[in-house]
């Protein structure tokens, strides 16, 4: 091309040039038989050309070629419409191919010969990419959804359609019908986290299907769909079905037999009082009959045997006494006395022993105490018996016992310390067992007391414990609900 440039032209020319050289864009220009009259160094190197090698040879032989006889139409579109536009697949120097998206225009430079202008961006690698995720998607092993933004099917992967048991093409047609376009319209909406639902496979078997839908935003942040990942829960569903029935069937089964149990217990309960109360009176009789026959008798040997009778008989009267209140302590449908404030109940206690008290010459001390109303019955009996124990149980001194209360939460804590002989570690809990007792004769009493102390704690939903260490003393505790 011989042009003749004024200075000004001359110029502005060697700016274009130096722009196109250096651009990164692919650029050339042809004529109108697809000869190659100027091409930038980066269209050139995209296929492994230096400008020089190309510039006068035909583009055609470029092209990948099962596509070069297409070259004649681009050249007759391009003469025709004056533009064409498109992607066009490439040979480079060492063989592999390169995709160019294109946008050609024919000069209408009125200096110039008529020729083609060419501007390209090599897609190659974005084309791979895409067909990487494309194969990715259709491949995985997982089932795939894609929806746009109306939750409308855009593709479907086959593992998805193995698992809902349509073909690509029928899921396709029919993904309007009610079923499958509901379900997947909602999931386009649907917040995060997985989302489970029944669907029918197209040969009517029931499915529950988990949705993982992931949102998916254009580079302007505009919603334009999900990709939902479905995956089989039906094992897992019915799994947790059957544990669910399980369960149930298991709680009524425990809610049964506790009733069974509850039934039975205050069976046992009414016997134990009605056995212990109606032995009393037939057990009080052969006493005082034991006590005549000893008076009458002659025999110091006979009058020796009937007072050890007498004897066994007060010790089975105690014991019968015991398992009576413990009876009546157990009873879950106790009825409250009358409400008295703490001090007055230590003090009716105080005056059931007064006797033990001033025999042994304990002090009982307790200041300080909040003006709670309690119950009468009860904390009467317990501070009964954890005072009588403390001055049994009592050491080399004369017994001292000390009360004091505490609160915390909703709990009045009360403490009941004695300079007693202590309780070995080993039997900290045993202690409160019905019946439980560490010492034989020596020191009088049926194992029943802190027994029964336990019960009535129990049953004003609290609880009791001792803290204490041989020949330490004790400190007998118990928590009440305020
Ligand atoms: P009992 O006094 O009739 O034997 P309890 O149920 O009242 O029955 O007490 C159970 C056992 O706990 C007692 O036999 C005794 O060994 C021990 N015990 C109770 N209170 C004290 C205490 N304050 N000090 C030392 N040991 C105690």
């Amino acid at each position: 091309m011989q042009v003749c440039l004024t200075r000004e032209a001359a110029v502005e020319t060697r700016f274009y040039r130096r722009f196109a050289e250096n651009s990164l864009g692919l650029m050339c220009s042809h004529d109108l038989d697809g000869i190659l009259l100027w091409i930038n160094p980066a269209a050139a190197n995209s296929l492994g050309y230096s400008p020089a090698e190309t510039v006068g040879t035909r583009l055609d032989y470029y092209l990948a070629p099962e596509i070069r006889p297409l070259f004649a139409s681009y050249l007759a579109r391009i003469r025709e419409r004056g533009t064409d536009s498109g992607r066009v697949r490439l040979h480079a120097k060492d063989g592999d191919q390169r995709l160019w998206m294109y946008r050609n225009i024919l000069t209408d430079e009125p200096q110039l010969p008529l020729h083609v202008f060419g501007h390209a961006v090599d897609i190659t690698e974005q084309f791979r990419a895409e067909q990487a995720l494309e194969n990715l998607f259709e491949q995985a092993p997982v089932g795939y959804l894609d929806l746009d933004a109306c939750g409308k099917v855009r593709r479907i992967n086959d593992a998805a359609c193995k698992l809902l048991g349509y073909s690509k093409q029928e899921f396709l047609a029919q993904h309007d019908s009610p079923g499958i376009a509901g379900l997947f319209r909602d999931c386009a909406v649907a917040g995060p986290g997985p989302r489970l639902a029944r669907f029918v496979r197209n040969d009517g078997h029931v499915l529950s299907l988990e949705i993982h839908a992931r949102s998916i935003f254009e580079a302007d942040s505009s919603f334009v769909g999900r990709l939902c990942a479905l995956i089989d829960a039906s094992d897992r569903v019915q799994a947790e079905m059957e544990i669910r029935n399980l369960n149930a069937q298991l709680e009524a089964k425990v809610a049964s037999r506790v009733a069974d149990l509850r039934k039975s217990n205050a069976g046992l309960q009414e016997f134990a009082y009605v056995a212990s109360h109606d032995l009393q009176a037939p057990l009080k009789q052969v006493r005082g009959v034991l006590e005549q026959l000893q008076l009458s008798s002659k025999d110091p040997q006979t009058a020796e045997l009937l007072r050890g009778c007498e004897q066994d008989i007060k010790r089975m009267l105690m014991l019968i006494e015991g398992l009576l209140s413990y009876a009546v302590a157990s009873n879950p449908a106790h009825v409250p006395s009358r409400q008295v404030p703490l001090t007055i109940a230590i003090e009716e206690s105080l005056m059931n022993l007064a006797s033990v008290i001033a025999s042994s010459g304990a002090a009982v001390a307790y200041k300080n105490l909040p003006p709670i109303p309690v119950d009468e019955s009860s904390f009467v009996q317990l501070f009964q018996n954890l005072i009588g124990n403390a001055i049994k149980y009592r050491g080399p001194e004369a017994p001292k016992v000390g009360i004091s209360a505490a609160h915390a939460e909703n709990f009045w804590t009360i403490a009941v310390e004695d300079n007693g002989i202590g309780i070995d570690a080993a039997n900290l809990e045993q202690i409160f067992e019905a019946f439980r007792r560490l010492h034989g004769r020596e020191y009088a009493g049926t194992g029943i007391g802190l027994a029964i102390c336990k019960k009535i704690v129990e049953r004003m939903g609290g609880q009791i414990w001792v803290e204490s260490q041989p020949g330490q003393g004790s400190t007998f505790r118990f928590k009440v609900p305020r």
